[in-house]
């Protein structure tokens, strides 16, 4: 029997020692934000350790990001860049930093200084005892509006109570995780890209730290309140099938209310005769099982459209330029 032989050989991305520490930062349109972030993020990093790396997603930035993050290589090539090749927003970046950072821990963090870097060394330390993941817990959010704080309480909320796997509170995207909760992530096939219900959801031994939220140093949010309608339905629809399954025990419930009614009916007419014909009531009925039936067909569509997307499996993102980078796992290539 002949042996196949690979045709290219496979280039070993362990062939280089992978760094201690690796920081993941999404950046969409941050020029201004960019040298501010790294003058305050590396004398940090250098306190903690020197053997570590900083991997840039520029997410289709139409500003003058990627040249910053160039210049940024050039003084220093441990900060690394990865250049998507348009905008698929944080969750992806994300996704796209886990599989190329390489250190034994890593951190997303924020670009904008939200995610305050002094909590790094604190961060490691935790780690070095024996925990897993370090998440960074807001004590405050004064700097968002209310309605912001508002929607995000409530989101919260309506999650942990339908969802499997409950995010813990004030919470963000901003933690420490050890290689194997990486690797977890890195081996979760799903296209909605959840990352909030992701690090619930893979587990390991956790602990928190807080801290409190400060103002976007320079910039504005790239979160408009379409997108986190769109982002909340995500999240929910990601982590539950909940909303899915309610409607069956709604209808249940309806049927048998409505086969003891129609008995009731037919005992009425039986008795006292036919009464007035009730149109208003007759119209109600119509109307209300009507929207019923809108809202879960809508809700249906919602997860039909889901699995359509996993289905598709079109890759997660495209790289049109990387800096530095090679995969930690070829992810495309595996599948
Ligand atoms: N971001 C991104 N792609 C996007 C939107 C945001 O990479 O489509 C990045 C952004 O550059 C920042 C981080 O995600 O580093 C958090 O975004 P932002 O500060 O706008 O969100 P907020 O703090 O208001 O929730
Ligand atoms: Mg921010």
């Amino acid at each position: 029997m002949r042996k196949s032989v690979p045709i290219v050989p496979r280039r070993r991305a362990t062939d280089r020692p992978a760094p201690l520490l690796s920081l993941i930062v999404p950046m969409f349109n941050e020029e201004e934000g960019v040298e501010g972030f790294f003058a305050r993020l590396i004398p940090i990093l250098r306190k903690v350790t020197e053997d570590y790396e900083v991997v840039c997603i520029d997410d289709g930035s139409s500003d003058r990001t990627l040249p910053a993050l160039e210049q940024q290589h050039a003084k220093d090539a441990r900060i690394k860049v990865l250049s998507l090749s348009r905008n698929f927003g944080k969750d992806i970046s994300l996704s796209a930093g886990l599989d190329y950072a390489r250190g034994r821990a890593v951190i997303p963090i924020d670009a904008d200084l939200q995610d305050p870097p002094e909590l790094i060394p604190e961060m490691v330390a935790k780690w070095r005892e024996g925990f897993d993941v370090v998440y960074a817990r807001r004590i405050s959010r004064d700097v968002d509006d209310t309605q912001k704080r508002l929607s995000a309480n409530w989101f919260y909320r309506i999650h942990n109570w339908i969802a499997d796997v409950r995010i813990p509170d004030n919470v963000g995207d901003y933690r420490l995780m050890d290689r194997r909760v990486v690797s977890a992530l890195q081996a979760l096939p799903e296209k909605t890209r959840f990352m909030k219900g992701l690090f619930a959801w893979v587990g390991f031994k956790q602990t928190g730290i807080d801290y409190s939220r400060e103002a976007r140093a320079a910039g504005t949010t790239k979160w408009r309140y379409w997108k986190l309608w769109n982002f909340a339905l995500d999240g929910l629809t990601a982590s539950s099938t909940m909303p899915l399954r309610i409607w069956t025990y709604f209808g249940v419930a309806l049927g048998l209310f409505s086969i003891f009614y129609a008995l009731w009916l037919v005992l009425r007419t039986a008795l006292y005769g036919n009464p007035v014909p009730g149109y208003a009531s007759l119209m109600v009925t119509v109307l209300i099982l009507g929207s019923i039936n809108i809202i879960a067909t809508g809700i249906l569509g919602e997860y039909v459209g889901r699995i359509y997307n996993e289905v598709r499996n079109r890759p997660l993102y495209l790289v049109r330029e990387s800096l530095g980078l090679e995969p930690a796992t070829p992810k495309m290539e595996q599948r």
